[in-house]
């Protein structure tokens, strides 16, 4: 079977790699069912949302006890992935913190921790000793309720999404980058490939859409809606601001999220910064100083978190989440030669959707994807 997958951020990545490696020892580059596997990426793996994501690896809701499995699973995922990588510096269980100060905040916490503890999860609370030994840098306030997540980490996902790209490759995985699938081509009902942006066209069996949040635009050319949120949308939560800072030795261990800051540990040393309720209108139209006034917010933030803080931040990006309108992935065929995979929380869910994915599409259908069917 000819298998063209369209994308190579993290999802994209982690199916072709599947696809690609033989499981059983079988020949190279043609994975366990001699299919061939060809990746269209317009711009170079990884540069698309799953290098800008805040990656947090995570099943951190206890509110849907399916959902909520399904994502442990994927953690488990990452593990079997990770150790594949002989334990890669782009993954990282380093643990998670997190606190609340008003009485609202901690009621919620205190209740997402006793939710998670009784599904099984490692979730407890701690007192300000250990957040001391494990976060020694970082000050919260004497009466914060303070929750530890030992089992919960982070991808810098432009390096993953670049290595399972890679090892993609030299299991014999063609790579194209630099060009854009314009267009699903239809035959009698059926996806028989793409139209590239130099006109050319590739023939497949099979078109996976992994194109994140240029899937709606693909997928249109065949008629097709997916819905995700509009990130054009007046007070649209798809599109986001997120902060990146030079080196900052010794601020952080693993994730820290409070009241007013989600932060995390960047690839180069510094800090990755994120605060939901200052993304709201980032729309297309935002402008150079509105950025650069988040980032100012967003380093204040971190300043009073870790106090000492020298560091300085060293780019905004703005980045648009794939976000279905009821947050669960969309995972599935869609016309004969189609099949759309297309998440948010796409960096926790990528390789175990790579393996559902890569097993329904060899005619196994998975059931945990059920839940996940586009048509819903
Ligand atoms: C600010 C932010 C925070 C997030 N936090 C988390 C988190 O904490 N935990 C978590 O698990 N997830 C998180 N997410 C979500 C997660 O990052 C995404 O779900 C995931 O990165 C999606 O991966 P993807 O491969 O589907 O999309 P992408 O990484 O966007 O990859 C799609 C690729 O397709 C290419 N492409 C698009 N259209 C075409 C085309 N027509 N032809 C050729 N190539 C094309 C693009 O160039 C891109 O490289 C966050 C996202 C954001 C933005």
């Amino acid at each position: 079977m000819r298998i063209l997958v369209i994308g190579a951020g993290i999802i994209g990545a982690a199916l072709a790699d599947r696809l690609a490696r033989p499981a059983d020892g079988g020949r190279a580059g043609r994975g366990d069912a001699g299919d061939t596997v060809t990746v269209v990426e317009e711009r170079r793996p990884g540069a698309g949302t799953s290098g800008t994501s805040y990656a947090w690896l995570n099943a951190n809701d206890p509110a849907d006890p399916a959902y909520h499995r399904f994502r442990t699973a994927a953690l488990r995922t990452w593990r079997d992935v990770a150790a594949g990588f002989g334990g890669p510096s782009w993954y990282r269980l380093a643990g998670n913190t997190a606190w609340a100060v008003s009485a609202d905040e901690k009621a919620r916490l205190a209740a997402r921790v006793d939710g998670l503890a009784r599904l099984g999860y490692a979730a407890r609370l701690i007192g300000p000793d250990r957040l001391r030994e494990l976060e020694p840098a970082v000050r919260v306030p004497g009466d914060a309720l303070i929750a530890h997540y030992p089992d919960e980490g982070f991808v810098h996902g432009g390096p993953a999404a670049q290595a399972l790209a890679l090892r993609a490759q030299e299991s014999g995985a063609r790579i194209l980058t630099g060009y854009r699938a314009v267009g699903l081509n239809v035959e009698g009902g059926r996806v028989t490939g793409v139209r590239l942006d130099d006109g050319r066209d590739l023939d497949a069996d099979l078109v996976v859409c992994a194109a994140g949040p240029g899937a709606p635009a693909l997928l249109a050319t065949a008629g097709i809606t997916l819905p995700l949120v509009d990130p054009s949308a007046p007070g649209s939560a798809a599109p986001c601001l997120v902060a990146r800072t030079t080196p900052a030795p010794g601020a952080l261990n693993g994730l820290v999220h409070g009241p007013e800051l989600s932060v995390r540990p960047a690839e180069n040393g510094g800090l990755v910064l994120e605060a939901d309720d200052i993304d709201a209108g980032v729309d297309d139209s935002v402008t150079a100083e509105r950025i650069e006034a988040v980032g100012t917010e967003l380093l204040a933030r971190a300043r009073a978190l870790v106090p000492g803080l020298t560091a300085k931040v060293a780019e905004v990006r703005r980045c648009v989440r794939p976000l279905p309108a009821d947050g669960r992935p969309l995972v599935g065929p869609q016309l004969p030669g189609l099949y759309t995979v297309v998440t948010h929380s796409g960096i926790t869910l990528g390789p175990y959707l790579a393996e559902l994915v890569a097993a329904e599409v060899r005619g196994r259908p998975a059931e945990a994807l059920e839940p996940y069917r586009p048509g819903r």
